[in-house]
Order: C-alpha cells, then sequence, then structure tokens
C-alpha cells in the first residue's frame, strides 16, 4: 500500500511538504518552509510530524525555500538518506540555503541579546552552515528525462517545469507486490514568458496528480502587453524625475527583468542610465543561470543569441552589482533616474524594505512588482493599496506610485493549469490541488468541473490519502 499525507502547501503557497509510504519505505517530496518560518517568533515547537530518522530519501523539485528551505533542520535531526534533485537545482539550494541560514544567525544573534537583557534563555537556530553543508552533500543530481531508482520499489523522474532554471515536475513510481502506482507532481508549473525557461513539459499518465494552483483563479496578462506595461512605467518614473524600485525574487524573476531591461536598452527605449542588482544572492544566482544557457527556450519568440553570449553584463551595460552594504547604502542618494532591483520578492526581508523606507513618501518614485505577493507581507499591504504601512518599526505614508505586473509571473495562470492537467489521456488520474490559497483553489476547482467534469479534491493540512 501507497500512502501520501499533505503537510505543507494546503490551502497556501508556501511550505510545501508531502510524505509519501510504500511498503516499508518512507520518502519525502519537497521539505519546504512556510513563508518567515525562520525567524525567531515564528519557529513551531515541532518542526516536523514525522520522525526524520526514518525517512529514506528526498524527492525536490526545485529550489525555491517554500520547497526546500527545512532541509537542513532535517539533516540536524537525524536525516541521513539521499537527496535528488536536477543539477542546476543543486547549485541553487548552495546560495540559497547558506543564504537562509546566514539570516536566520542574524535573526537569532538579535533576538538573544534581547533574551539575555530579560534574563531569558537564549534560543539556537533551526539550523547552521554545518547543517547546510550536510545537505549539499547528500544531494545526488538526476538529469531531465532520467527515470532513476529512489531506493527499492520507487522511482522518480524530473520533467522541466519551465518555471526557474532546473525546476522539475516529478513523476514517482510506486512497486510493491500487489500493485503498481503513478503519482505526478506539477512542482510549481511554469508560465511560458520568458526565452530564459522551456515550456512545461506535458505529462500524460498518472494514478494520482498533484496541482499547484497559486493562481488557480486568473489568466495573466500576456507576456507582451505586461512587456509594454513596464516600458511605460520606466519611461513615467523618469520623466518624473524619480526613481523605480522592483521587489524581485532573487531566483528567476531577478533574471527575467534583466533580460526585459537588455531588450529595451538594445531598442534604445531605456531613459534610465544606471541600473542596481542590490542583491548578493541575486548576483550568484544570475552567475548560475549562466551556466545553464542550453536549458533556455530557443524556440521562445523572444529568444536572442546574445544573452548566451558575454553574460549579464555584456546583455546590459548599465548594470551594476551593489555587493557590500556600503554599496547598498550609498544608493539611497541618489533621488532620480535609477532603476534598483533588490529583495526580497516580498517586501519581508532584505535591502528593499531599506530602499522602501527611503522612497516610499516620494510620489516621484515608483514601485514596481513583479510576482506573487503572499497574504501578510509588505508587498501585499502595498499592492491591495495601503496608503499607510508600518515597518522596521516606523509609520510610512505611501506616495510613490504602485505598479502591479501579472504578465512575467512565475507561474502558470488558470488556463495554462487547465490545459496542462487537460493532456493527461487514458483516464483522468486522481487529482489533488495544493499549492494556493483556498479562494484560487475553490475558482479552480470549480473550472476543472465546468470543463472537463473532473473533481478537484482540497486537501487539509494533515490528511492522508491512499494511491
Ligand atoms: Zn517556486
Ligand atoms: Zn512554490
Amino acid at each position: 500500500m501507497t500512502t501520501l499525507t499533505f503537510l505543507g502547501a494546503t490551502q497556501q503557497v508556501t511550505g510545501s511538504c508531502y510524505l509519501i509510504e510504500s511498503g516499508k519505505h518512507r520518502i519525502l517530496l519537497e521539505c519546504g518552509m512556510y513563508q518567515g518560518e525562520l525567524r525567531p517568533e515564528k519557529i513551531p515547537d515541532k518542526l516536523f510530524r514525522f520522525d526524520p530518522q526514518k525517512i529514506d530519501a528526498v524527492v525536490l523539485s526545485h529550489a525555491h525555500l517554500d520547497h526546500s528551505g527545512l532541509l537542513p533542520a532535517l539533516t540536524r535531526q537525524g536525516f541521513k538518506g539521499p537527496i535528488f534533485a536536477t543539477t542546476p537545482t543543486r547549485d541553487l539550494l548552495v546560495v540559497m540555503l547558506k543564504d537562509a541560514a546566514f539570516l536566520q544567525h542574524k535573526d537569532v544573534e538579535w533576538e538573544n541579546k534581547k533574551r539575555l537583557r530579560s534574563g531569558k534563555e537564549p534560543m539556537l537556530p533551526l539550523y547552521d552552515m554545518n547543517d547546510v553543508e550536510q545537505v549539499l552533500a547528500l544531494v545526488e543530481t538526476i538529469d531531465y528525462g532520467q527515470r532513476t531508482a529512489v531506493i527499492e520499489g520507487i522511482e522518480v523522474c524530473f520533467r522541466d517545469a519551465g518555471h526557474i532554471i532546473g525546476s522539475a515536475i516529478v513523476e514517482l513510481w510506486f512497486k510493491d507486490k500487489a500493485h503498481s502506482k503513478k503519482l505526478v507532481f506539477s512542482g510549481d508549473l511554469g508560465n511560458s514568458s520568458s526565452p530564459l525557461l522551456r515550456d512545461p513539459e506535458i505529462v500524460q499518465f498518472a494514478d494520482l496528480l498533484l496541482l499547484e494552483s497559486t493562481y488557480g483563479d486568473r489568466d495573466h496578462r500576456p507576456a507582451d502587453e505586461t512587456r509594454d506595461e513596464l516600458r511605460q512605467a520606466l519611461t513615467q518614473a523618469f520623466e518624473d524625475g524619480g526613481n523605480v524600485y522592483i521587489p524581485a525574487f532573487a531566483v528567476g524573476r531577478t533574471q527575467d527583468i534583466i533580460f526585459r531591461l537588455g531588450q529595451f536598452y538594445h531598442k534604445r527605449e531605456l531613459k534610465q542610465q544606471k541600473v542596481f542588482l542590490d542583491s548578493p544572492m541575486a548576483t550568484s544566482v544570475s552567475e548560475i543561470y549562466t551556466h545553464y544557457t542550453g536549458l533556455y527556450n530557443k524556440e521562445h519568440p523572444e529568444f536572442n543569441e546574445a544573452i548566451f553570449e558575454g553574460g549579464w553584463k555584456d546583455w546590459l551595460p548599465i548594470l551594476s552589482y551593489s555587493r557590500t552594504t556600503e554599496e547598498s547604502m550609498a544608493l539611497n542618494t541618489i533621488v532620480s533616474g535609477a532603476i534598483i532591483i533588490a529583495g526580497s520578492g516580498m517586501c519581508t526581508g532584505g535591502r528593499i524594505k531599506h530602499h522602501l523606507k527611503h522612497g516610499l513618501w516620494r510620489s516621484k518614485n515608483h514601485i514596481i512588482f513583479v510576482g506573487f505577493q503572499a497574504r501578510g507581507t509588505l508587498g501585499r499591504a502595498l499592492v491591495d493599496g495601503a496608503k499607510q504601512v508600518r515597518f522596521m518599526g516606523e509609520e510610512f505614508s505611501v506616495n510613490a506610485q504602485i505598479h502591479t505586473l501579472g504578465g512575467f509571473s512565475a507561474h502558470a495562470g488558470q488556463t495554462q493549469l487547465l490545459e496542462w492537467a487537460g493532456k493527461f489521456q487514458e483516464r483522468q488520474p486522481v487529482l489533488y490541488l495544493v499549492h494556493g490559497e483556498l479562494e484560487k483553489m475553490l475558482a479552480l476547482q470549480k473550472q476543472f468541473h465546468a470543463r472537463y467534469g473532473w473533481y478537484a479534491n482540497i486537501p487539509d493540512l494533515g490528511e492522508t490519502i491512499t494511491l
């Protein structure tokens, strides 16, 4: 018998984690964290609902922390098995998990100063660099399309999901004496908008399908309209005499935005003369992207050989990297004509908060959101039109102009999700919606019913199903 237990990303977008028990083996599909889970005040008492020592292997769809962020906690608590991932995913994990461990170390240090002053016991971080090294030593890489044994009776195959570099749709086969079953997990499905990524591969058979539903309720605007909107917002900001701030996810969105800015630059449509990538992590990730140009989408209508050639600086010569804190702080003295790309993408941390602190109150400035903003984040408040926001212990009035550009999303929209799932031939798999907020899932559920007469289940946290 094979069972699957939903341990995260149920009716929300973060915390992806599924425990699969097949015969005497247990594997984990994803080991993600919830938004902000590493912050000292949010660390739960019981991190895992299972014994990490009893997990035989982990299968990982892609490197985003909401899918991978608790791997070092898993090794700290005794997991010693292999972690299967694609090669670009492994390279990204090096950067992302180290960054997560470093940020956590700083947060805990700060928290412990307060605790010591008030006579409380200091706390330990969930994991540190040693735990990250442990994870990296356990990673076994598999190329797309290579069916590989995970453990006796379980096989895996990765298909390109087109969401970030190295992202995968996961096919898993389970075989024991009595039966053989196949699970397909969509991972995070891409949006085919960028030549840096291929379209999500089509899969045609499964007994059980786990489908992401981040944008289950709507379609994105077409990428070319979004490109025009971006160009107009940049021109407007230049004419207004302000700066442009782009809160960007270090992996994926940042590279896509630099690609777009390069397109404008080559067509002489970019008025600004300075673009700053103010994120050491995004800088490292951009470097990783240049190692995998073979995975770019050569069939994409906007594909341009030049994105291969001399790296990002060649593609966008006015790009500079702000690596140190001093270089980042120096940007606060620029009041007009600059484009500043900084993380985090939802403005929950990182250097973008400092830029917003200095720039939000000025009506000449423009803030451009290019990715999903989860509920409860500063980014979501701004996108939803808040006129006053509070962060870093201060109240700020929002006078800057806010733009939300949906077409560059790294996730498939509603129609793309329906069409991708509709390719499952022979017979409809049992379908479960994951990785989406409840109302988006409900909208998608309705569409599955209307279009295919197919019932889409919405699982609860902790629910166990049998394959
Ligand atoms: Zn993702
Ligand atoms: Zn995700």
